[in-house]
């Protein structure tokens, strides 16, 4: 079987025994992986040099893993951390929006599908979330994300009467219709939530925004303000093809 050697990002650990843990990567070049991490507790003498000192989520690292495409399991033999975001994990905001983008990326692909382009995107956002641009990095994240796993919401037309946003003003977002609603429409659209217009022309701005290895370019600065309603339309629209929420929805949306 084949021996993969990729840079990763830790997505997720799950206790698996008293020695074992098992990580959900995404990796460059293969896409989300699961893999078993035999020894991997740092307490163990074993763990802590394979693994360089034991892992933590949303670390990045070069990863040496056993893999075959058809079983869903690999087995991570080496782990070498090369950033370990100490910045971030002193922010609880940048913590919680790091980690719903984690399992973002880990619901929203199949396992072994490989997206660089996110990959890129992630790593170069993680960073920005510890500091004062981390809400407009975390959206530019969400729907580079939304897009490339061909999840995002329709919000360039209205999705009951097909009118273009550019003329009509979009008030209401319907989860079940997957996407924005125009006023004329309300009356027939029974699960709509309402949705600031203004809100809705940023999201289709920074859509339209030019984009530079992982990075979009000119992004604007927004606030919770902003970007509270705006991930919560977001995230009905994941509930809604998914079948259930994010766990880490409720640390990171606020009231609705
Ligand atoms: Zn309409």
């Amino acid at each position: 079987m084949p021996l993969v050697r990729d840079r990763c990002i830790c997505l997720r650990i799950t206790e698996y025994s008293e020695t074992s843990q098992i990580v959900t990567l995404l990796s460059r070049d293969v896409g989300v992986v699961r893999a078993i991490a035999k020894g991997a507790h740092r307490k163990t003498k074993a763990g802590a040099g394979k693994f360089d000192g034991g892992m933590d989520y949303l670390e990045v690292g070069e990863a040496v893993f056993i893999f075959d495409p058809a079983k869903e399991m690999a087995t991570l033999t080496e782990w070498t951390l090369r950033e370990g975001h100490l910045a971030l994990r002193n922010t609880l905001r940048g913590i919680y929006l790091a980690l719903y983008a984690g399992e973002l990326v880990d619901r929203l692909f199949e396992l072994h599908d490989p997206h660089p382009e996110v990959f890129d995107r992630l790593e170069s956002t993680l960073p920005l979330l510890a500091t004062d641009r981390r809400e407009q990095a975390f959206l530019a994240l969400e729907l580079e994300v939304l897009r490339e796993s061909g999840y995002l919401a329709e919000l360039d037309i209205c999705v009951e009467c097909g009118r273009p946003a550019g003329g009509t003003p979009m008030s209401y977002f319907s989860a079940k219709l997957g996407g924005v609603v125009c006023r004329d429409c309300e009356a027939v659209v029974p699960d709509r939530r309402t949705i600031d217009n203004r809100l809705v022309r940023i999201v289709q701005g920074i859509l339209k925004l030019p984009r530079h290895s992982g990075t979009t370019l000119r992004l604007p600065f927004l606030t919770r303000h902003q970007t509270d309603p705006i991930n919560r339309m977001l995230a009905d629209h994941v509930q809604h093809t998914l079948g259930r929420g994010l766990a880490m929805g409720r640390w990171v949306l606020g009231n609705s």
